[in-house]
C-alpha cells in the first residue's frame, strides 16, 4: 500500500517550495489509491513559532490539500506530532546504545569548534573526531566522569561505519552513492536537551508509520545517506526515496531562498492578494514536474488523475511570478463574477477605498466594477489601483492625454458631451452611449476625435474599459466634476 508524508517542522507560514512537496505527496498518493499523512517535526524547539502549525495546515487545506492522518484528524500511527514521540524515540536510542553502535558525547561545543578550526588549518572538511580515540577503559572513564562533574550534559552519537557506500535508487534523481566517510563522522542523535535530532527522527517514525516513498526537497539528499544508516542498525528496510530537483528564481537566476524578497514566496500573501487557490494549485504542479503534451492548465482532479512521478524533472524548476500571474488570469477569467466581487471587495476594503461596513448598494457597485476590470485582472488585489480613477480625484493628466484635448473640435466635442450627460433620463451606459451619439450627431466629429477627449475628460486616462459603463460606474455627479475640471 502506498503511504506518503509531508512533514512540515511549523518554523512560519506555508513556503511555495514546501507547498509543492505537500503537493506532489498529495497527488502521488491520490493517484495511487494511497494515504497521505501530516507529520509535525517539531523537535527543534528553538525554530518553532507560534501558529506555524495551524498556519501550514490551514494553507494546505486553501490550496485543496486534504490528508487521511495527521496531527488534527488523528490516525492508527500517531502520534503526529514528533514532540509528543519522545518515548518512542527513546526506546530506539536505547536499542542503539544496547547494540554498542550509539554513545554519549561530551564534547563541549567549544571544543568541538576548537576541532574544527585544527581541521581547517589542515585544509579538511570539518568533521567530529571520536573523542576517546586511543583512550584505555580506564581514560576514557575519567574523562567522562570528569565532564559530569563539570555538569556537562552528553548528546547521543551514532557510530559510522569506515569505508562503507551506502547508495539508493532515487525515482528522480536516479542511482546515488555516497562514501560514509564523507558523512563528517559520529552525529548526533540525541541533542543535550533529549530531543532526538531530524535524521534520526525521520527514520523512527517513517518506519513506524509504514512510509512507502519519502518524496521531499533537493536539500534533504545529504541527509538520506545518515538516515539510511539508522535504517540499517535497527535492521528495517527503507522506503523509496525521491528528491525533487530545487527552484530556481528566474528574477534572480539563483536558488529560491526565504530570504530572498524579490518575489513572494509565502502561499499567504497570495492569498491574501487575491489569488485563487486552483490557480496556485496548478501553477505549484508545474514547477519540477510536466503533464504530457502541451496544455498547462488542468484542475486538481486530473492533475490526481494524471500525476506520475517518472514525469519529476531532474532539472531545477524555474519559480516564474510572471507566469503565475498568467495561470491565475486565465482562472480568474473562468471565475464566477460573484466570486471575484468577494474577493476584490477584500482587497477593497483592506486598501480602505470601500468601507468595511459595505451596503448592499455598494457591493453591486463594486460588482459592476468589477465585471468592468475582471478580464484583465492577474489577481484581485489589482482592483485596487485599475479601479483608482473610480475612488480619487483625478491626478494631473499626462502629456499625451494633454495633447489629445488640444486637438481641434476636443474643445466643442466636451462641451456638447456635457450638455447631454446632464439631460441623460437614467445614469446606465446605454443611455450615456445614446448622449455620445447626439454628440456626434450636433458637432460631426466621430470615431477616435469623438471618443478620446470623453474618455480623458470622464475617466483621466487613454485606456480603460468600455467607456458607457465606465461613466455609469463613475456617476453623475463624478463625471460632471471631471468634465468640469478638465474644461477650466
Ligand atoms: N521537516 C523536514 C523539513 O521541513 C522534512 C524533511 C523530510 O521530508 O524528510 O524539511
Amino acid at each position: 500500500k502506498i503511504r506518503v508524508r509531508y512533514a512540515p517542522s511549523p518554523t512560519g507560514h506555508l513556503h511555495i517550495g514546501n507547498a509543492r512537496t505537500a503537493l506532489f505527496n498529495y497527488l502521488f498518493a491520490r493517484h495511487n489509491k494511497g494515504i497521505f499523512v501530516i507529520r509535525i517535526e517539531d523537535t527543534d524547539t528553538k525554530r518553532n513559532v507560534a501558529g506555524g502549525e495551524k498556519s501550514q495546515l490551514d494553507n494546505l487545506k486553501w490550496l485543496g490539500i486534504d490528508w487521511d492522518e495527521g496531527p488534527d484528524l488523528g490516525g492508527d500511527y500517531g502520534p503526529y506530532r514528533q514532540s509528543e514521540r519522545q518515548e518512542i524515540y527513546q526506546k530506539y536510542i536505547q536499542q542503539l546504545l544496547d547494540q554498542g553502535v550509539a554513545y554519549e558525547s561530551y564534547l563541549t561545543s567549544e571544543q568541538l569548534e576548537a576541532q574544527r578550526e585544527v581541521q581547517k588549518a589542515r585544509g579538511e572538511m570539518p568533521h567530529y573526531e571520536d573523542e576517546f580515540a586511543g583512550l584505555t577503559a580506564a581514560e576514557k572513564e575519567a574523562q567522562i566522569t570528569n565532564a559530569k562533574a563539570q555538569g556537562i550534559k552528553p548528546v547521543i552519537r551514532i557510530k559510522v561505519p569506515k569505508h562503507h557506500t551506502y547508495a539508493w535508487e532515487d525515482i528522480v534523481k536516479g542511482e546515488i552513492q555516497f562514501d560514509s566517510d564523507t558523512i563528517g563522522g559520529d552525529w548526533v542523535i540525541q541533542k543535550q536537551d533529549g530531543m532526538p535530532t531530524y535524521n534520526f527522527a525521520v527514520v523512527v517514525d517513517d518506519h513506524l508509520m509504514k512510509i512507502s516513498h519519502v518524496l521531499r526537497g533537493d536539500d534533504h539528499v545529504a541527509n538520506t545517506p545518515k538516515q539510511l544508516m539508522i535504517y540499517d542498525y535497527l535492521g528495517w528496510t527503507a522506503p523509496v526515496f525521491g528528491h525533487m530537483s530545487l527552484i530556481i528564481n528566474t528574477e534572480t537566476g539563483k536558488k529560491l531562498s526565504k530570504r530572498d524578497e524579490s518575489v513572494l514566496q509565502f502561499i499567504e500573501q497570495y492569498r491574501q492578494r487575491g489569488y485563487l487557490p486552483q490557480a496556485m494549485f496548478n501553477f505549484i504542479t508545474l514547477l519540477g514536474w510536466s503533464p504530457v503534451g502541451e496544455s498547462e492548465i488542468f484542475t486538481p482532479k486530473q492533475f490526481v488523475k494524471q500525476f506520475d512521478p517518472k514525469r519529476l524533472s531532474k532539472s531545477p524548476a524555474s519559480f516564474d511570478q510572471k507566469k503565475l500571474e498568467w495561470v491565475n488570469n486565465q482562472y480568474v477569467k473562468k471565475a464566477d463574477l460573484s466570486l471575484i466581487t468577494d474577493l476584490s471587495l477584500d482587497n477593497l476594503i483592506e486598501a480602505k477605498l470601500v468601507p468595511a461596513e459595505v451596503s448592499l448598494e455598494q457591493i453591486e457597485w463594486v460588482r459592476a466594477l468589477v465585471a468592468l476590470f475582471k478580464d484583465q485582472m492577474s489577481y484581485t488585489g489589482q482592483i485596487v489601483e485599475l479601479a483608482e480613477i473610480f475612488f480619487h480625484d483625478p491626478e494631473q493628466l499626462d502629456e499625451a492625454a494633454m495633447a489629445e484635448l488640444q486637438k481641434d473640435e476636443a474643445l466643442v466635442t466636451l462641451e456638447t458631451f456635457q450638455k447631454h450627460l446632464k439631460q441623460v433620463p437614467r445614469f446606465t451606459a446605454t443611455k450615456i452611449m445614446a448622449a455620445i451619439q447626439q454628440t456626434r450627431q450636433e458637432t460631426g466629429v466621430k470615431g477616435r476625435k469623438l471618443f478620446m477627449p470623453i474618455r480623458i475628460a470622464t475617466t483621466r486616462s487613454m485606456h480603460g474599459p468600455g467607456i458607457g459603463e465606465a461613466i455609469e460606474l463613475l456617476g453623475q455627479e463624478k463625471a460632471q466634476h471631471h468634465l468640469a475640471e478638465t474644461l477650466k
